[in-house]
């Protein structure tokens, strides 16, 4: 086969599952609603708080992300800090002692770096090197930067955590055997623009409702029709 050949086989996978994934967003929307965009004025704060959500839920990372602010009114306070004393502001967040060490060590580099605690320049760079830039910082993966670029810089990039990973596993959309950052690149090609944030979010909450990671709710799903394991368990009915 020629690389041209080749070349408009692929073109034609990508539009297709393009497509496929522009009707899944479109039956999400009409099951959850359409998120709205809401970008984050503190990219610091968005940073620091996404780094607080890892390994949590949402509700433990926000209590913390609230403790945190309380007994350290600015950045340069928490850089500052012993790490025994943010760990202990964030302990309802989980996982304190390495997210305090992290959070110190991320917020005293942008200082070195930068000379100041201020992430604003980011505004002015393309998303792969607002991607790059942050997944330079340790304990910073690709769906911690691509929460930042989505929620905090309004970027059109899908972050994908364990329900998105699990959810478009299922449905078909990604190759078997892949973890959640050859999931992450993988997705980028494919999902319609504008898309990101209502994928995320809605893949989200069917995760978290439906397709729950043991027996998942197919007969209740929207995406049911559209759905690779769906079919399979109708075919050994
Ligand atoms: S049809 Fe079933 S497996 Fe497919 S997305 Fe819905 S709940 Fe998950």
């Amino acid at each position: 086969m020629s690389a041209d050949a080749k070349r408009s086989g692929r073109g034609r996978r990508v539009a297709a599952e393009t497509r496929r994934l522009a009707r899944i967003a479109e039956l999400l929307e009409d099951e959850y609603g359409a998120p709205k965009r809401r970008a984050s004025r503190d990219l610091i704060g968005s940073l620091v708080s996404t780094v607080l959500s890892q390994n949590t839920r949402d509700a433990n990372s926000g209590r913390a992300y609230s403790q945190l602010r309380v007994r350290f009114p600015t950045w340069g306070d928490v850089a500052d800090a012993r790490p025994r004393s943010i760990e202990s502001a964030i302990r309802s967040g989980g996982l304190a002692r390495t997210k305090a060490g992290r959070i110190r060590t991320i917020l005293r580099s942008i200082e070195r770096e930068e000379g100041s605690l201020d992430l604003s320049f980011l505004r002015e760079l393309p998303t792969e090197e607002v991607l790059d830039y942050l997944r330079g910082f340790e304990g910073v993966g690709a769906k911690t930067a691509a929460c930042v670029a989505l929620f905090g810089l309004g970027r059109d990039v899908m972050p994908v955590d364990t329900h998105v990973h699990r959810v478009v596993g299922r449905l078909g959309v990604i190759g078997p055997g892949r973890g959640p950052e050859a999931t992450f690149a993988a997705l980028r090609d494919v999902v319609p623009r504008g898309k990101s944030l209502s994928l995320h979010v809605n893949l989200i909450r069917l995760g978290r409702t439906v397709c729950r990671p043991r027996r998942p709710g197919c007969g209740e799903c929207p995406l049911r029709r559209l759905c690779a394991h769906a079919r399979g368990i109708q075919k050994m009915a």
